[in-house]
């Protein structure tokens, strides 16, 4: 069993996110679920208060400064300070380039880059007093690589990489680790928007349009969120201590090197 810590996942309601929060409150911690929607929230909390686990929630839009704030004084006062950060929450966008608009190429690099920045800007001094951290950004295969139709997701993963990469040069022998965790196309909400933007621009069926996602793994499947989730419990735990600045990868091989 870890040291209790308090958690942040943002994004913790469903997919990915509601994975990690369950995995990361098996190893004893108190898990807080932040997102937008209180109704998913509080489903995750009430499976992991169910399986023994402590977990709360709290409202939280990370693209909002204000909310962020907010979100995590009222974590400082309830709970305590922010021992682990997961920077989950997501969006996609799926379209040409030339299809996009600046409206959606916002709302995508807000999301995915500047929530990250937010949470991490808001999480460092605390961790600073713990001497300890763990910062984990869930990337994506598109931090390294380009996809057609995700340019705007792409260039936000991409640049996530860039801002964990020097977050994790000034928190270095501090106690705090930070690493982007890159899944390949994982079984969840996202995924199925992506099979049904695929179904009406190739003219597939949705299960087609599954297959060919499924099939650009070479494990010929898509990662299950409970996968993402067990890299999380490491990297989030003593034994990782030395896993610092990295940009790893779980994606049954789709992107090597
Ligand atoms: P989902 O779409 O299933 O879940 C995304 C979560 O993010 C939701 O809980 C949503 O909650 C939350 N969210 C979205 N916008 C905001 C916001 N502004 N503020 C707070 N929370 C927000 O996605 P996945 O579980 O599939 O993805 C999770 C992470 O994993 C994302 O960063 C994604 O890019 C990454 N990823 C996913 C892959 C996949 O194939 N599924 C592959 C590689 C990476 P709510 O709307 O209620 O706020």
């Amino acid at each position: 069993m870890s040291t209790a810590r308090i958690v942040l996942v943002t994004g913790g309601g469903r997919g990915i996110g509601r994975a990690i929060s369950a995995r990361l409150a098996r190893e004893g911690h108190t898990v807080i679920v932040a997102g937008r929607t209180p109704a998913k929230l509080e489903q995750v909390v009430s499976t992991i208060e169910s399986a023994g686990g402590k977990a709360g929630s709290v409202a939280l839009d990370v693209c909002d400064e204000a909310s962020v704030k907010s979100a995590f004084a009222t974590i400082e006062r309830q709970w305590g300070a922010v021992g682990i950060l997961v920077n989950n929450a997501g969006v996609i966008h799926s379209n040409l380039v030339q299809q996009t608009t600046l409206t959606a190429f916002r709302r995508v690099i807000e999301t995915n880059l500047t929530g990250a920045f937010l949470c991490m800007r808001e999480v460092i001094a605390g961790m600073h007093s713990q001497h300890w951290g763990r910062i984990i950004n869930i990337g994506s295969t598109g931090s390294k690589v380009g996809f057609k139709f995700a340019s705007a997701y792409c260039a936000s993963k991409h640049a996530l990489v860039g801002l964990s990469r020097s977050v994790a040069l000034e928190v270095a022998n501090s106690g705090i680790t930070v690493n982007t965790l890159c899944p390949g196309f994982t079984d969840t909400d996202m995924v199925a928007e992506s099979a049904s933007k695929l179904q009406l621009t190739a003219g597939m069926t949705l299960e087609e349009a599954r297959a060919s996602l499924a099939g650009m793994n070479p494990i010929g499947r898509f990662i299950a969120p409970i996968e993402v989730a067990n890299f999380v419990a490491y990297l989030a735990s003593e034994a990782a201590a030395a896993v610092h600045g990295q940009t790893l990868s779980i994606d049954g091989g789709e992107s090597m090197g």
